[in-house]
């Protein structure tokens, strides 16, 4: 028998975290999950669940007590656009995130664990870029000059770069994927944290038939949405892989947020109209790119936007009526 793998998950209570170590617990590895909380929505399945604070250096050379074979740094203080684009949480998120990854880092480099991953996001990439919405340009090779929309976007753009430069100056094999919008069961649907797919498939349940539901700006603005299994498979694809990245991770089926919404009150079932109303909303536009991973990985996404959504919407619905029973 082979040496078991030993897999340390850090963000493992989050949205991707959680669903990563179910998913690398399947395959049969040992793994320690860290986070300031444990998953919200079910036990989590680590052999090991440290609760800790990675903006402490000290914790993070704590749970670096083993030699890894693999580290997924997914941990950050994150949200929807009603968290990173309304300006109020921009000191947090720069400095909470930027000390995370300076310290896993450092420790990972210092214990001689060589395997890290890092979730940058295309937030990173720049809004001249993505001004129209029916022609955003996000290849990985359109990042510079830099100009994120949001301070959301330049701390992944730092921490990008300081994996990069850990990996030219000290050899650590980092693996770097920029996630465009994940989505799926069991992620954050309410609170104000929540992302689009999730907060419209909430919408939607709490409607009455018949009514309308409230969609941020004209509508118009596009995306794309990743199911959360193939954000797995791409992520674990890219850190088995020789290359290091950046490399997006996405969907390339592009739809405008009207488009999105429709779809979700589609698989509902219910009569229900859209009222675009004034809210916080990023770029005009953003797609996926999937010519390097393709190239790269022999592999991109392939799940249909719709499928994913009806996983999704049954699983919000159900949170809906146990929270009105509540
Ligand atoms: P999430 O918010 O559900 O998970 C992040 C986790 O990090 C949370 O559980 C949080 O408690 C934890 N965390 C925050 N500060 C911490 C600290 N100081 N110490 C320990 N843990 C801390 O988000 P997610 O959707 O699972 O995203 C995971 C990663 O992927 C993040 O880095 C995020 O920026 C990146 N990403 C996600 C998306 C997406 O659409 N979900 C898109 C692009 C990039």
């Amino acid at each position: 028998m082979g040496k078991q793998t030993k897999v340390l998950v850090t963000g493992a209570g989050g949205f991707i975290g959680s669903h990563l170590v179910k998913r690398l617990k399947k395959e049969g590895c040992w793994v320690r999950g860290v986070d300031l909380k444990y998953p919200e929505f079910a036990e989590t399945e680590a052999d090991d669940f440290i609760i800790g604070d990675l903006r402490d250096p000290e914790i993070c050379r704590y749970i670096t007590d083993i030699r890894f074979d693999e580290v997924y740094q997914l941990a950050a203080d994150m949200g929807g656009a009603g968290f990173v684009f309304t300006g109020e949480n921009d000191a947090d998120i720069m400095h909470n995130s930027a000390m995370i990854n300076l310290n896993m880092l450092e420790a990972c480099y210092k214990r001689n664990i060589k395997r890290i991953f890092y979730s940058s996001s295309a937030c990173m990439y720049p809004e001249y870029n993505q001004m129209d919405p029916e022609n955003p340009k996000c290849s990985e090779d359109s990042a510079y000059p830099a100009a994120p929309d949001s301070e959301y976007g330049w701390e992944k753009l730092f921490s990008e770069r300081l994996y990069l430069a850990y990996n030219r100056n000290y050899g650590m094999e980092v693996r770097i994927a920029r996630y465009h919008n994940i989505f799926g069961p069991e992620g954050t649907w309410q609170g104000g944290r929540e992302k689009a797919p999730a907060a419209l498939c909430r919408k939607v349940a709490e409607a009455e038939d018949g009514g309308f539901i409230e969609v941020w700006g004209d509508g118009k603005q596009t995306r794309s949405f990743l199911y959360i299994d193939e954000c797995l498979e791409g992520t674990i694809r890219l850190m088995r892989s020789d290359f290091t990245g950046p490399v997006n991770i996405g969907s390339e089926e592009m739809v405008t947020i009207n488009q999105l919404a429709k779809m979700i009150i589609e698989i509902s079932g219910k009569n229900l109209s859209v009222k675009n109303v004034p809210g916080p909303l990023g770029v005009r536009g953003r797609n996926s790119d999937n010519r390097l991973i393709e190239e790269k990985l022999g592999w991109k996404p392939s799940m249909p936007l719709k499928k994913g959504l009806e996983i999704t919407y049954a699983w919000v619905k159900e949170q809906v009526e146990k929270s009105k029973k509540a």
